[in-house]
């Protein structure tokens, strides 16, 4: 049973709260009581990924026929590249769980492979018929990761919203170059900040869901609002504490440290419940970029928006209203929706909320900093010269934050960095930090592709191409440089045509959307 975080309705289940995304009087469903985890058979038993998403996601989906959950978990699995799903790679004084193994190669991938099967026994079991229209709002990974996870599902549309020029050129073309039928990409003239809350007041919109009820239409979210974003990321936290556990790391008391690169707040969320269902994680280190709105406030329990925002190298962070901070904000009011909501009006109302000294106590095993391009760039460099291997500059932004917490000491608990993308992914970044830059004439240039002969043909298309056909040849070089083969999911990306080439301003996103519903 799932309960809102804003007030003391009638707890909805599972498959209500998968539908609805987001609460009808605004606030985020949360499960209304923690499962526990039983760890010693965790430990016991040598569980495959998928084995063990079923033991802890199981008791969270209680509706869901078993068989089938094991079959979606099973085809969820089987997108990724390497049979543990979730790798621990040791490098350095750092564990990092790779969750960058999936179809967009970013760690979305690990809930949205599930989450488009989740939507679908929702709606069986709640017995809709309506068509669910996926609504989502990204900052650059979330958004290909959602439509290669509804891609072309029965019964299922999505539309997905992207700051035109806040996202990097593979992640772009990723997004504008999917092919489904049952999907729309839509670039908004602004930030991340502004397609989350264009998308939100498309949810708020009445009369948008009036209309879109006579056209057997309903919305839904693949934002890690929804709770089937959410759940599915607490498997990986047990995945790699069960491998520390298998080879002997885990420090005193059976603990480790947690570093989470962070924006909207849902993957450090996600290892929070795995330590409130009991798994020993002693600190969680909240790593920010230059858009430090979470680390200032774990530092002064004041959260301030009012802000300038900045692009950064590591742009799936860019973020100044972290969606999921109400569901820790709710933790920390004592489960007191009134208090969640008092908060959450002052931060719509007046940009800042301050919570109390007993509240901030709540989650005082969350440390937090953040680390600017420079101090990223040098952590991936760091890394790379002492141990060939390259992260990505989310990843950097984490490991550049939890050095200096805990003074680059390897200390008795262990640090699992969430590796949250591949390298491969921000070519341009990585290349640079290593110091590979793009004139050094290695390979021969490449020859036009046919993405130069079916791209669109308005100039300023072409010239972010050519920006982008420089940025993969940057990305082959690099993997070269570093031994690798390139991601398929990036090789490809060269010849695909682009599908998608609308760019809106943030007030036409209404509009766009109903214009989209109405083709077949
Ligand atoms: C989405 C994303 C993040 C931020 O995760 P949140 O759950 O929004 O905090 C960090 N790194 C990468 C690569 C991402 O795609």
């Amino acid at each position: 049973m799932y309960i809102s975080t804003r007030s003391e309705t009638a707890p909805v289940s599972a498959a209500q709260a998968i539908l609805a995304g987001l609460a009808p009087d605004g606030g985020l469903y949360v499960p209304r009581r923690m499962p526990a985890l039983d760890l010693d058979a965790l430990r016991a038993t040598r569980l495959s990924y998928t084995d063990l998403a079923f033991r802890v996601l199981s008791p969270f989906f209680p509706e869901f026929d078993g068989r089938q959950l094991a079959a979606a978990l099973e085809t969820s699995s089987a997108r990724f590249d390497s049979p543990e799903v979730a790798p621990l790679a040791r490098h350095g004084s750092y564990h990092f769980l790779e969750l960058f193994h999936g179809p967009t190669l970013a760690f979305k991938d690990l809930a949205l492979t599930l989450m488009g099967a989740l939507t679908g026994l929702a709606r069986d079991r709640l017995g809709v018929r309506d068509e669910i229209v996926i609504l989502v709002a990204t900052s650059g990974d979330t958004g290909k990761a959602a439509l290669a996870g509804f891609s072309d599902m029965p019964g299922i549309r999505i539309v997905v919203f992207y700051p035109a020029r806040g996202v990097s050129a593979v992640q772009r073309l990723q997004m504008v170059s999917h092919e489904a039928g049952n999907a729309a990409v839509v670039g908004i003239e602004g930030s991340f900040d502004d397609a989350q809350r264009g998308v939100k007041a498309l949810f708020a919109d009445a009369e948008l869901a009036g209309s879109l009820e006579r056209r057997a239409l309903r919305l839904s979210s693949a934002n890690s609002i929804n709770i089937a974003r959410l759940l599915p990321q607490i498997v990986y936290y047990v995945k790699a504490w069960r491998d520390l556990a298998d080879s002997g790391k885990l420090g005193p008391n059976g603990e480790m440290d947690v570093a989470v690169p962070t924006g909207n707040f849902g993957n450090i969320l996600a290892a929070s419940y795995a330590k409130a269902m009991g798994l020993p994680i002693r600190n969680l280190i909240c790593a920010s970029n230059r858009n430090h709105v979470l680390s200032d406030f774990f530092e002064t329990g004041r959260y301030d928006r009012r802000r300038e925002f900045y692009t950064t190298s590591s742009p799936s962070m860019d973020i100044l209203v972290s969606s999921n901070l109400e569901r820790l904000v709710f933790e920390a009011a004592g489960r007191d929706p009134a208090r969640t909501a008092q908060l959450m009006g002052r931060l719509a109302a007046e940009g800042s909320f301050s919570l109390s000294e007993a509240e901030r106590a709540v989650f005082a095993d969350f440390r937090s900093g953040w680390a600017d391009e420079t101090a990223a760039a040098a952590a991936i460099r760091e890394l790379y010269d002492a141990s060939g291997y390259l992260i990505d500059p989310h990843t950097a932004v984490a490991v550049a934050v939890a050095d200096r917490l805990r003074g680059g000491s390897d200390g008795e608990v262990p640090l699992v960095v969430a590796a949250t993308a591949s390298p491969f992914k921000f070519p341009a970044t990585v290349a640079a930090a290593i110091g590979l830059t793009a004139a050094e004439p290695t390979a021969p240039a490449a020859a036009p592709t046919a993405a130069s002969t079916t791209r669109p043909a308005t100039p300023s298309v072409q010239d972010e191409d050519a920006a982008t056909l420089a940025e993969l040849d940057l990305a082959e070089r690099l993997a070269e440089r570093a031994g690798l083969e390139l991601p398929q999911a990036v090789r490809e990306l060269r010849d695909r045509p682009r599908r998608h080439d609308r760019v809106v301003a943030p007030e036409d996103m209404k509009s766009t959307l109903l214009e989209l519903l109405e083709r077949p």
